[in-house]
């Protein structure tokens, strides 16, 4: 029996062969120093905020080098998958602005010239690679079952030897066509292993374009290719699918990097170039007196949905990434106020190595930032948006005074030091909620210089809806004395025994009495919105 038939009764019904698939995929017309790279989550319909770091990383080289960013979906753990895993995870990503080149467009169909990109539609394609290897001794059926699989590795554990099917513990390694058919024919179950060329005892060199020169003692162990659903490992399709797609660079979290030895020896096995390596430390969180991952069990911002539901925009999101991407973009950012987060040049060697802190208070900060350089009526309609899926109360407010809603806004906002007082917008609401009637509720604290009598006169006497913003406040400094405060904020502090308070004093009972709050931008904005009535009819309640 020849080896090609031996591999034929392995691995039965594969339609084509390796080097058939390799002719069915061609080299990429690209230019000098394009990067084809790819995000290759299972299809679990959860992004990992340190996914979408990785995968923003990636789309930015891929853009900036007029390369390719595939999405590829990696299924072969049939037990961890959802429903709509995959559509998800394309809305989540499309929502941060990351979209493929090629690769997955929904749970079964793809776009680009190097698909599949679904790996459970991709079988016949590892098993031609795997019997390939067959063919060439360099792969084998393993017959044991779970039971002495388990045994070997609790044996290692007592003694502390390495895990794993090695050396004496490869026990099918060297078995003959022969002996191995015999089994096959009693009905005796098996897989695919790699038969490792490798020896514990020589090193191995990666270069990682983020971590530099690792070194590793070559891997020996015997890894299993093709399990016994026939479905490929992880490993394996490693190898097959970032070859066949051309993929230039693996970038990866770096939970990766232990597996390096496997993977290189791979390519290294069939003669193919290495990829360049990138692997991306993940987020810390403190915790306590520790700092550890963030993890998606603890921590809920570990989702990407998260930032969705606390309305955080996601560019903000982005520009925050983009921090903890490149040490140099904050600077770069200082320098270049009029370019977006976009337009910045990420690069390899400014990606930290060891893992970035995940900072909330920087990335709320960056998001009032963000949000005080809006225009009001886009900052009016991200709004409604969120409030249309988590505040059905707001949203039928802001969609009733639209206009209004949009001038609420817009108080002190296209000005040389705009409002920064709105974190997100679910935090929209909490700032200008005593804008609307509807929502006006106030609990006043009294102070004794809250006076009646001022609030009366004024609205009575003294407010006039067409006062230029200068008649406005003038008009109130002529109104103090009659109520005991000074015009004059010096007066007030040369002599306060003589007063109730000063100007800014009688502004605070105008401004509590018609808002319920001390603090609030511009009063004669609010004034000029609110308009006479229903100032009228607060100072009433007041
Ligand atoms: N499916 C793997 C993961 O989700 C992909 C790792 C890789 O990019 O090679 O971590």
């Amino acid at each position: 029996m020849t080896k090609k038939e031996y591999a034929d009764i392995l691995l039965p019904g594969v339609e084509h062969t390796k080097e058939e698939y390799e002719e069915m995929y061609k080299d990429r017309n690209l230019p000098e120093g394009a990067i084809v790279t790819r995000f290759a989550p299972s299809p679990t319909g959860f992004v990992h905020i340190g996914g979408l770091l990785s995968s923003f990383i990636a789309r930015k080289f891929a853009k900036q080098t007029n390369g390719v960013m595939l999405l590829r979906i990696e299924d072969t753990d049939q037990k961890r998958l959802v429903e709509n895993g995959v559509s998800k995870i394309i809305e989540d990503l499309k929502s941060f602005d990351i979209t493929f080149d090629e690769g997955a467009t929904g749970e079964e169909d793809y776009s680009g010239n190097y698909g599949p990109y679904v790996q459970s539609q991709r079988k016949d394609i590892y098993q031609a690679f795997a019997k390939y290897l067959i063919e060439r001794d360099l792969a084998y059926p393993c017959f044991m079952s779970e039971e002495e699989l388990e045994e070997i590795r609790k044996g290692q554990e007592e003694i502390k030897a390495r895990i794993g099917v090695y050396g004496k513990y490869a026990k099918y390694r060297d078995i003959t066509m022969e002996e191995a058919l015999e089994k096959i024919n009693n009905g005796e179950k098996y897989i695919i292993r790699f038969k490792s060329p490798g020896n514990f005892d020589n090193k191995v060199v990666v270069e990682d374009a983020i971590r530099g020169k690792l070194e590793f003692p070559e891997n020996d162990i015997d890894i299993v290719i093709i399990k016994g659903d026939g479905l490929q490992t992880y490993h394996f399709a490693h190898l097959v699918d970032d070859h066949l797609m051309k993929v230039t660079h693996v970038i990866r979290g770096d939970e990766w990097v232990s597996s390096l030895p496997t993977h290189v020896q791979l390519f290294d096995t069939f003669g193919y170039n290495r990829p360049t390596y990138a692997h991306i430390s993940p987020l810390m969180k403190k915790d306590g007196e520790t700092v550890r991952k963030i993890s998606k069990r603890k921590d809920p911002e570990s989702a990407v949905s998260f930032y969705h539901e606390q309305g955080i925009p996601t560019d903000a999101v982005m520009i925050y990434l983009m921090t903890i991407a490149n040490s140099n973009f904050e600077e770069w950012q200082e320098n270049n106020k009029d370019k977006s987060y976009l337009d910045f040049e990420i690069s390899f060697d400014k990606i930290s190595s060891s893992g970035a802190l995940f900072d909330m208070d920087k990335l709320i900060n960056i998001s009032k930032n963000y949000i005080s350089t809006m225009k009001a009526e886009d900052l009016y309609n991200k709004t409604l948006e969120y409030a249309s899926e988590f505040d059905k109360e707001f949203y039928e407010l802001l969609a009733k005074y639209k206009d209004y809603s949009i001038s609420v806004l817009n108080i002190e906002r296209e000005v040389e030091r705009p409002r920064k007082d709105i974190e997100s917008y679910s935090t929209v609401r909490r700032e200008i909620d005593y804008m609307y009637d509807e929502l006006f509720n106030p609990t006043y604290e009294k102070k004794d210089f809250y006076s009646k009598e001022l609030l009366e006169y004024y609205i009575d006497n003294v407010y006039d809806e067409s006062d230029d913003k200068q008649t406005w406040f003038n008009k109130i400094k002529e109104m103090c004395p009659k109520f005991g405060f000074a015009s004059e904020t010096k007066e007030y502090k040369a002599n306060p025994e003589n007063y109730k308070g000063s100007v800014a004093h009688a502004c605070e009972v105008i401004r509590v009495a018609v808002t319920g709050r001390v603090q609030t931008p511009d009063l004669y904005e609010i004034l000029k919105l609110l308009g006479k009535s229903r100032i009228k009819e607060r100072i009433e309640k007041f």
